[in-house]
């Protein structure tokens, strides 16, 4: 499948790894809307939450938690971040495979602005 989150999970195409582990990979968001902008991306392709089924439980609570350890272990859990998951072309998705925004950086935009 010709999926662009498919190919950085299997290190076909480069990206700025932050973390890593057998259901998920972390890794710099190319066009940052925050000083920190990260994506949580499953290594299973699942194309949005609407795809979302009761198998997929285990990834989708990992996502949260691996968002969790990330901003534990680069420092700004206590300053604050936003989690965030676009569903949908109206919803602002624009990569069909499932991913969870970590925005973080000193303010709170709406949700409007991201
Ligand atoms: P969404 O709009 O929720 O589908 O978010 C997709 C995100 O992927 C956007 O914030 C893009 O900037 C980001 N993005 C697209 N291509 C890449 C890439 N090759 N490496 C890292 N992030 C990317
Ligand atoms: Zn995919």
């Amino acid at each position: 499948m010709d999926c662009l989150f498919c190919k950085i999970a299997k290190k076909e195409l480069k990206s700025d790894i932050i973390y890593e582990d057998d259901l998920t990979i972390v890794f710099k968001d190319i066009n940052p809307r925050a000083p920190i902008h990260l994506l949580v991306v499953p290594k299973e392709h699942i194309g949005s939450i609407n795809e979302l089924e009761p198998q997929h439980q285990v990834i989708i609570s990992q996502m949260i938690l691996v968002a969790k350890k990330v901003a534990q272990q680069l420092g700004f859990i206590d300053k604050g971040y936003k989690l965030v998951f676009n569903v949908g072309r109206d919803g602002g998705q624009v990569v069909d495979h499932i991913h969870l925004h970590i925005l973080s950086g000193g303010y709170a935009r709406s949700l409007a602005e991201i």
